[in-house]
């Protein structure tokens, strides 16, 4: 196995606590833990350097050890997790953390998120808490959330002080979060994007295709070309070893204004994920 120790063609973004991270990242959403190991491997192999797990995702064990057994330095590899809703509250964040590195056998995160606000159980200001206190501990270098909304990011920042690093959030052509992203623009939080390619279902658009074939890329290439011309973080997902490439092929061509403009142009507010408002998927409210 070869791992390219090189991968400068991947841009980085500061974080406003000084940290960096790699711009194009890859996400293990949806792959079994018996499965994630070659997939991961495959991501490394390609290039890239940021990998976004989640407890929920069940598949911290096999992200983990692709991480380890790639005999990459760990400071190479950009590493997040997220902890689950059931988990949240102080104390359990906590100790949910210490399950999820126990899982990763890593010594530190990059990045450990809020995985939903769950507002109607009303935890998530503590949750965020916990967090501070695993980065004062420096086991987790940036800390932050996912799936907020302004409201929430404005509660957080006023109840504890910090502002969070990074909001992951559902965005893609057709939910391109305009608000949001000049909310977060105002606050130095970093917008990154899951679901970048509306979790496959922008692949057949017209205006998409049309725009892949005047730039002889593919869909799949243009989407997250247009979303490191936003200036996103995007953490686009794939099991198959041609797309995993695919996907980290996009540093050399460049949309025009007008192309993006177009791809703009397909907002529709259209969600493939669920509301944060509403979502307590493993918690009781
Ligand atoms: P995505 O938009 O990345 O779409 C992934 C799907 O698109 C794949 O399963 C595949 O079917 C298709 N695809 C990918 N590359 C392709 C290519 N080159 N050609 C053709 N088809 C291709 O959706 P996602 O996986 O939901 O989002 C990316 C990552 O974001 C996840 O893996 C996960 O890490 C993260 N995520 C976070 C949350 C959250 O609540 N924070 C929710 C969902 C996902």
């Amino acid at each position: 196995m070869t791992f390219r120790s090189e991968t400068s063609a991947i841009p980085s973004i500061v974080l406003n606590d000084g940290n960096v991270i790699p711009q194009l990242g890859f996400g293990v959403f949806l792959v079994p833990d018996d499965e994630v190991f070659p997939v991961v491997t495959a991501a490394l192999e390609a290039g890239y350097r940021s990998i976004d797990t989640a407890a929920i995702y069940g598949n911290e064990a096999g992200t983990g050890r692709a991480i380890r057994e790639s005999g990459l330095p760990r400071d190479e590899v950009y590493v997040t997790s997220k902890v689950w809703n059931s988990e949240q509250g102080f104390d359990s964040t906590l100790r949910a953390f210490d399950a999820s590195m126990a899982r990763l056998g890593l010594d530190y995160l990059d990045l450990y998120l809020v995985h939903w606000p769950v507002p109607a159980a009303d935890r998530y200001v503590d949750t965020f808490r916990a967090l501070q206190a695993l980065k004062t501990q420096g086991r987790v270098r940036s800390i932050g959330v996912s799936n907020f909304t302004a409201e929430h990011l404005s509660r957080v920042i006023a109840e504890t002080g910090e502002i969070p690093a990074v909001n992951q959030i559902e965005l893609h052509p057709r939910l391109a979060q305009r608000e949001l992203r000049e909310f977060h623009a105002g606050h130095a939080i970093a917008t990154e994007a899951w679901g970048p390619l509306g979790q496959g279902t922008l692949l057949d658009d017209r205006t998409i295709a049309s725009i892949a074939a005047a730039v002889d890329r593919t869909p799949a290439q243009v989407i997250i070309r247009w979303h490191l011309q936003l200036g996103n973080i995007v953490i686009p997902k794939s099991v198959t070893p041609s797309r995993i490439a695919e996907n980290l092929d996009v540093f050399g061509f460049e949309l025009s204004r007008d192309q993006v403009a177009a791809i703009n142009a397909l907002d529709t507010g259209t969600r493939v994920g669920d509301d944060p408002n509403t979502f307590s998927q493993g918690l009781d409210v």
